[in-house]
C-alpha cells in the first residue's frame, strides 16, 4: 500500500492523472505531510509565482422564501411563514451600491426556491443590477435556481440560461451541489434536483459559455467513498468541457478558467436546521479533502478553501496544500452564518493571512486576472471599512434585515 500511495502522489505531483480509487486511498491513509507537499508542488507547478488571490464581493440574498426545504438549511422560509422575506430590486441596488463603493467587484446573488420567481423575475433583477452598476460581475444563483425558473416559467433550460445570460449573468456559483452522489444527496435535500441533474445544468450552461465554479458540503453523515466520487462527477463532466473546447487547462493556467473554474469545498454548519447532531467535518479532513482536491483536479484550475466555515486558521494551513485563493472578504452573508458560522475577517487581515504563509497576496476578479499584487506591506490596501458582515438575519433578531452597513457585529 506504501508504494501505490507513493506512486500516486509522485504522479499527482507530476501533473499526471489519479484515479477516484487512488483518491480515496489517499484521502483516507497518505501520510499527511507528504499529502500536502504533494499538494503544494502542484500549486507551485501551476502558480509558480507564490501568489494567492481573495476577492472583495457581497452575497445578497433576493428571498429566504422557498419551496425546497433542505434539511440542512437554517436560512429558507416556508412560503407564507411569518418570518419569510423579499427585498426588491431599490433595496438590492442600494446594497450593490455600498458594495462598489467597498471596492467589491462581484456580487453573488442568491435566494430560495421563491414558487412566484421565475425566468422574468431574474431576467429584471439582473437586468437592473448589470445597468447600475455595469462593473460588478453577477456571479449568482446556481443549478438548483435555473431548474426552479424554468418550471415556473415552463421554458426549457436552454431557454432559460440563455435569457438569464442577456439579461447580465456572468457566470454561475456553484452553489445547491452539496453532495453530489444519490445516497447522501437524498438524506439531506430529499426536494431538490438529483446531482446527475445538477451536473447536467453546468454541462448546457458551459456550452453556453456561461462557466461556473464547483462547491461541495461536507459533513452530513457521507462516507469517505461518496466525497470522493463527489469530486468525480465533477471532474468528469469538466473532461467533457475542455474536449468540446469550452475550457482550456493551458489558459486556466495563466489565470482565466473554462467550464468549472474553481473547486470550493466547506463544511456544513450545524445551527438551527434540521440535521441538528450530525457531526461535522472535522479541520484535519478538511485538510486532507483540500489536498487531494488539488491532486485530482488536473483539470479545473483553482481550489479555494472556506475559512469562513473551518476557521482562519484552517484557512491559512490550507495554503499549504494546494490552495491558491481564499475566496472572498464576504462583505455581506447570510445563509451559512444562518446555521452557525461565525468567523469573520477584513481585507487587511485576509492579506496578513496570505503573506504570513509566505505567499504574495493579491486581489482578484472573478475571472481570477490579477487587479492588485501586494508584493509588499507597502503595497496593501488600506481601506479599514471592508469588513466582512453577517446580517441581522444570521443572528438572533427581531426579524427584520438591517437596512445599512455595518449590518450586525459578529460576536
Ligand atoms: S439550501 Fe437553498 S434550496 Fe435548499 S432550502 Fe435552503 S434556500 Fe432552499
Amino acid at each position: 500500500m506504501i508504494r501505490e500511495i507513493d506512486d500516486a502522489l509522485q504522479r499527482a505531483a507530476d501533473g499526471g492523472r489519479i484515479t477516484p480509487e487512488e483518491a480515496l486511498l489517499l484521502y483516507t491513509d497518505a501520510p499527511l505531510h507528504p499529502l500536502g507537499e504533494a499538494a503544494d508542488a502542484v500549486r507551485r507547478r501551476r502558480y509558480p509565482d507564490g501568489i494567492v488571490t481573495y476577492l472583495i464581493d457581497r452575497n445578497i440574498n433576493y428571498t429566504n422564501v422557498c419551496v425546497t426545504a433542505c434539511k440542512f438549511c437554517a436560512f429558507y422560509r416556508a412560503p407564507k411563514h411569518a418570518e419569510g422575506w423579499s427585498h426588491d430590486t431599490e433595496e438590492i441596488l442600494r446594497r450593490c451600491g455600498e458594495a462598489v463603493e467597498l471596492g467589491a467587484t462581484q456580487v453573488m446573488l442568491q435566494g430560495g426556491h421563491h414558487p412566484d420567481y421565475g425566468v422574468e423575475y431574474y431576467e429584471q433583477l439582473f437586468g437592473a443590477v448589470k445597468s447600475a452598476y455595469p462593473q460588478l460581475a453577477i456571479h449568482s444563483i446556481g443549478p438548483s435556481e435555473i431548474l426552479h425558473m424554468a418550471k415556473v416559467s415552463s421554458v426549457s433550460i436552454e431557454e432559460a440560461i440563455t435569457r438569464i445570460q442577456a439579461a447580465g449573468l456572468d457566470s454561475i456559483a456553484g452553489a445547491g451541489a452539496e453532495m453530489l452522489p444519490d445516497r447522501p444527496r437524498q438524506a439531506i435535500a430529499p426536494l431538490k434536483e438529483s446531482g446527475q441533474r445538477w451536473l447536467e445544468v453546468m454541462e448546457v450552461a458551459h456550452r453556453f459559455g456561461v462557466d461556473s465554479t464547483a462547491t461541495m458540503m461536507m459533513g452530513t453523515g457521507e462516507t469517505n467513498a461518496e466525497r470522493i466520487e463527489h469530486m468525480r462527477m465533477i471532474r468528469d463532466v469538466q473532461d467533457k468541457a475542455v474536449e468540446a473546447g469550452y475550457a482550456d487547462n493551458r489558459v486556466a493556467e495563466r489565470g482565466g478558467a473554462g467550464g468549472f473554474r474553481a473547486f470550493i469545498p466547506w463544511t456544513y454548519q450545524p445551527e438551527n436546521n434540521h440535521l441538528k447532531g450530525r457531526t461535522q467535518a472535522t479541520t484535519l479532513e478538511y485538510l486532507r479533502l483540500v489536498a487531494v482536491a488539488r491532486l485530482f483536479f488536473d483539470n479545473v484550475a483553482h481550489l479555494q478553501s472556506s475559512w469562513l466555515t473551518t476557521g482562519k486558521d484552517a484557512g491559512q494551513l490550507s495554503l499549504h496544500m494546494g490552495v491558491d485563493d481564499l475566496g472572498s472578504i464576504m462583505l455581506e452573508e447570510n445563509v451559512i452564518s444562518s446555521a452557525g458560522a461565525r468567523h469573520r475577517s477584513n481585507l487587511l487581515e485576509l492579506i496578513s493571512m496570505i503573506r504570513s504563509a509566505d505567499r504574495t497576496p493579491a486581489q482578484r476578479d472573478t475571472l481570477y486576472q490579477h487587479l492588485a499584487v501586494h508584493r509588499r506591506p507597502e503595497d496593501d490596501p488600506t481601506d479599514e471599512r471592508v469588513v466582512s458582515h453577517f446580517s441581522s438575519i444570521a443572528l438572533p433578531h427581531d426579524g427584520a434585515a438591517d437596512r445599512s452597513l455595518p449590518l450586525i457585529e459578529a460576536r
